[in-house]
């Protein structure tokens, strides 16, 4: 297919070219979309036997699904619309609400989804020149004249681009920088999908109720079911809370999470502690990263795959209409640097602001949230959201692939 060419929006013939990406998590199986439907040669490699994601769920925000949507994919018949987002108290009592109905017309929707139900709709949406390869986990890559990737019992592949899509723990990162030590976000965190009553589900808002030092998120998915995370200020590397510690802790909390404390701890819990690179990488030369390999984030934000959603589009973007794949490179950190930067950042703030436990700064943080006016909050989250839709556009106005 080499030497095949489409005319790219900036005047220049886009050359097709052979691409490995490395892990099909959310961020590897879009770009596989956004590549393969761009006429690259693409095999993706993920290690997994089978697609089996965490059993949890996930909010995909008005950015994230802007770019899905113009991708052709319809997430809507797997996920449920997200009507509100809220903070409050421990005992359930109101503090903010971003109101995304209301929003909805201008700034897009969002969707809340169980993580194995995105998958499933994303592995279906590979277009049929994409080659998958489950179980075939990349060990090594030679990034020479002629970019080799080397898998764990299966003969070596090469291409022209190899995209670590890899997640937090990267093997492409780490082979082009090296071990790194991840940095604790000093909290823990517990996730589950489980029944839920009415109450949580039928006003299709997610709550998130911040308590002293730990935080209790539901979020609504399809099907009469909760997303439940809790989160507890702790060092990283502890052993898992006992049933009776966690009962002590989250068993007090009030409103929608009152609803859904027993089946929560009558079942398995996911645990992570969670953690974020210091610094952000997007490779170079022959191998670039994309998603959580190139910038792993505290998830307080509800970004980390519309950012690695969002990569994934920029990166095909950016491979348009350039001969050169340093030229194309540069084009693509131009488009992600700063925004992933920006969100992390705010990410990471908004994790220490809810773990204030010092009297007065919860005082100031009640008063803050209680002076914020709706429609600022709307104004920030169309802010968020504005570069996702501006992406989304730009590809909606490429010339036929
Ligand atoms: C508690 C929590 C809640 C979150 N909530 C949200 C949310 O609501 N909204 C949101 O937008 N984001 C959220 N995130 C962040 C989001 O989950 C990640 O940012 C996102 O999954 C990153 O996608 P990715 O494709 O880059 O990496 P991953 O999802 O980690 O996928 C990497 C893939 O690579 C494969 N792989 C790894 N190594 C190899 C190898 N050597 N060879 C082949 N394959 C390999 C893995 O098996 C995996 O399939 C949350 C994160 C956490 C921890």
């Amino acid at each position: 297919m080499s030497g095949a060419a489409l005319v790219g929006p900036r005047g220049g013939p886009t050359p097709r070219r052979r691409v490995i990406i490395v892990g099909g998590g959310i961020g590897g199986l879009v770009a596989a979309r956004a590549l393969g439907l761009r006429g690259h040669e693409v095999t993706l490699l993920e290690r997994a036997p089978r697609f089996a994601p965490v059993g949890a769920g996930i909010v995909l925000a008005a950015n994230a699904i802007a770019v899905i949507d113009a991708l052709g994919v319809d997430l809507r018949p797997s996920g449920a619309l997200l009507d509100r987002m809220d903070t409050a108290d421990a005992d359930g009592t109101l503090t903010s609400r971003l109101d995304l109905a209301a929003l909805r017309p201008t700034v897009g929707p969002a969707l809340t989804l169980h993580r194995a139900e995105l998958h499933a709709a994303l592995a279906a949406a590979l277009p049929p020149t994409v080659e998958l390869r489950l179980g075939a986990t990349v060990e090594a890559l030679e990034l020479g004249a002629k970019p080799t990737v080397r898998l764990a019992g299966d003969a070596p592949l090469r291409a022209e681009l190899i995209i670590g899509a890899d997640g937090l723990r990267s093997a492409v990162r780490r082979q082009l920088l090296g071990e790194e030590a991840l940095r604790p976000a000093g909290e823990a965190c517990w996730r589950a999908v489980v029944p839920a009553p009415p109450m949580v589900t039928e006003g299709g808002g997610a709550v998130e109720h911040w308590g002293l030092g730990c935080r209790f998120g539901v979020v609504p998915l399809s099907g009469a079911r909760a997303y439940v995370f809790l989160t507890r200020a702790r060092a990283a590397g502890l052993p898992d809370l006992d049933p009776t510690a966690l009962d002590a802790i989250f068993g007090a909390f009030g409103g929608a999470a009152a609803a859904l404390w027993p089946a929560l701890r009558a079942g398995p819990l996911l645990h992570h502690d969670l953690l974020e690179h210091r610094t952000h990488a997007w490779g170079a030369g022959a191998a670039w990263l994309l998603g959580d390999a190139a910038h792993g984030m505290t998830p307080n934000l509800g970004q980390g795959a519309g950012m690695a959603i969002e990569d994934a589009m920029a990166l095909a973007l950016a491979l348009e209409g350039q001969a050169a794949l340093p030229a194309a490179h540069a084009a693509y950190v131009q488009a992600r640097a700063a925004r992933a930067r920006t969100v992390a950042d705010r990410s990471r703030r908004v994790g220490q602001i809810a773990g204030w436990q010092a009297a007065p700064l919860r005082a100031l943080r009640a008063l803050a949230l209680r002076l914020t006016p709706a429609s600022a909050a709307g104004r920030a989250y169309a802010a968020l959201a504005a570069p996702g839709r501006a992406l989304a556009a730009a590809w909606a106005a490429l010339p036929p692939a």
